[in-house]
């Protein structure tokens, strides 16, 4: 195709209902069709980007190759589609208005009033067409963050609006995902609300073209029939979204209310041949016909929110069913274990993965956990500050050094085994300043990783500012715990396994951040396969 074709996804009625899988999903269909597919998030509050934010308020901070700290959404892009993003995939307003105003210092504007419209507008534009110019894409589809009639989301609902003038109606479709209530005592769907949002998109100067209807209960066609009518569409438009089983259900779900084929006829693309979703449904087969079972405790400090570790669950997720092994993730708060009821706590699980973390909170029961799973040989996988933890405990219970800590938990400890690099000291603000992104890691041959990947050169992402002091290489290697993989360029160490233990491992690096459906992460495979290896043989004794 010519030009790229452009897609947005707007939101009505209430946020959560999943426009970030409704988004992949049409993404998937369409890859899945032979298209170039690419999924961008605009995110209408004020930060730069959620890299300052806590989890509790946004969820886990997503990182991409190019060290863009982005939106959760963009992991499920990438793990539906397989394929990267990066900066130019999640646009904040911050980032909107940074850039305007930063023009406007250097004088790009000069003599001009600088406007919502059409500077700001302009601005957003630029970050839509960057993606489809690029030649790259046949399909950029844009997910608006956040509910139509939103303040924040205004000027990119009317951005929007231009694009359709720029690009012509044949090059550009909305998708409104709505929400369908189900009134218990009347024993009816609503779609009031519906029509309600709907107004307030054509107010806007937008004509959705297609609704998708987020609903507890199948859309009789009654009900198809009163929203098409009142909405402006057509009635094979009037798309039901049930609730799923699982997220990897809904592009087949989407498949079946023949949304890809509603989009094909409306971008007037002739609909050539069905989409190739053979592997995909190998995985759903799979992950839903499960021979096995564990049990893994993730320990971290965000338990009451999955979402601050959507990665990780979804990487669960794919290497279970890679490994025909149903994965019941105990969401373990490491602020409660004690050397006292470690014991009870952990006792029961096939194995424990020590979560990626922040600050001192909850970070001396991750190190209790840790020693209990290295003295009893239960599976471990630590990410970043679970990496951290395992080096930490390792040099306080095995060497000795009872003191030691990361200087992030106490910066006068004698025995720093965690320390900032050099140029991180000098570092003042906290926004995109981390080691963030895409480093090399080589793999010593023969250690457990490098047998997981089946290669000893990797590319991993991070997110960090701390790193293992190499000042204690010697003697920690000495003892048994090994840096299996390290940065070629930088030597710092990436990975650290112990000896003598059946799986124990720990990553600087996010393996999470990478996992796909048709990629599973081999390191995630590795440990649930360890995990399930290690029930077996508890069961057994
Ligand atoms: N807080 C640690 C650091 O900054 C670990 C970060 C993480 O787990 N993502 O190095």
């Amino acid at each position: 195709m010519a030009t790229a074709k452009y897609i947005f996804v707007t939101g009505g009625v209430t946020s959560s209902l999943g426009k970030g899988i409704i988004s992949a999903s049409l993404g998937k269909l369409l890859q899945a069709r032979g298209f170039k597919v690419t999924i961008q998030k605009f995110d209408p509050y004020v930060n730069i980007d959620p890299g300052t934010l806590n989890p509790y308020e946004h969820g886990e901070c997503y990182v991409t190759d190019d060290g863009a700290e982005t939106d959760l959404d963009l992991g499920h892009y990438e793990r539906f589609l397989n394929t990267s993003t990066s900066q130019a995939n999640n646009i904040t307003t911050g980032r909107i208005y940074n850039n305007v105003i930063t023009k406007e210092r250097k004088g790009e504007y000069l003599g001009k009033t600088v406007q919502i419209v059409p500077h700001i507008t302009d601005e957003i534009k630029r970050n839509v067409y960057a993606l489809g110019e690029s030649g790259d894409y046949d399909f950029v589809i844009t997910e608006i963050g956040g509910c139509v009639g939103d303040i924040e989301s205004l000027p990119f609902i009317e951005a929007v609006r231009q694009v359709r003038w720029d690009v012509g109606p044949n090059n550009f479709l909305v998708i409104h995902l709505t929400l369908i209530p189900y009134l218990k005592a009347a024993k009816e769907l609503k779609t009031k609300p519906t029509q309600h949002s709907v107004k307030q998109l054509l107010e806007a100067g937008i004509q959705p073209d297609i609704l998708v209807c987020r609903s507890e209960h199948r859309l009789p066609m009654d009900i198809r029939k009163k929203l098409a009518l009142f909405c402006n569409v057509h009635i094979n438009s009037v798309i039901e979204a049930l609730d799923a089983d699982t997220i990897y259900d809904v592009p087949l779900l989407m498949k079946k209310e023949k949304l890809d084929e509603r989009v094909l006829a409306k971008l007037r693309i002739p609909n050539k041949s069905e989409p190739e979703l053979d592997q995909w449904k190998d995985f759903l087969g799979k992950l839903k016909n499960p021979s096995e079972e564990v049990r893994i405790g993730l320990v971290g400090k965000y338990v009451e929110l999955p979402d601050a570790y959507k990665s990780i669950a979804e990487a669960f997720i794919h290497a279970g069913a890679v490994n025909e092994c149903k994965v019941n993730i105990k969401w373990i708060s490491s602020e409660t274990i004690t050397k006292e009821n470690v014991n009870s706590i952990l006792g029961k699980m096939d194995g424990i993965l020590v979560a990626p973390g922040f600050g001192e909170r909850g970070v001396e029961g991750k190190i209790e956990a840790v020693r209990f799973v290295r003295e009893n040989n239960i599976p471990f996988f630590g990410i970043c500050l679970g990496m951290q933890c395992a080096v930490i405990e390792f040099a306080r219970n095995v060497l000795g050094l009872k003191k030691a800590s990361s200087t992030e938990l106490n910066e006068k400890t004698p025995d720093p085994v965690i320390d900032l690099m050099e140029e991180q000291k000098k570092i003042t603000d906290k926004g995109g300043t981390m080691r963030l992104g895409a480093y090399p890691c080589e793999l010593q041959k023969g250690s457990k990783s490098s047998a997981a990947y089946g290669k000893t050169k990797i590319s991993e992402r991070h997110r960090h500012r701390y790193e293992f002091n190499n000042k204690y290489l010697k003697k920690m290697e000495a003892a048994g715990l090994k840096a299996t993989g390290i940065n070629p360029g930088t030597g710092l160490v990436e990975v650290v396994e112990l000896e003598d233990h059946p799986w124990f491992v720990g990553t600087q690096f996010h393996p999470e951040l990478k996992s796909t459906v048709l990629n599973p992460h081999p390191l995630f495979v590795k440990f649930v396969r360890a995990t399930n290896a290690y029930k077996k043989s508890k069961n057994k004794n």
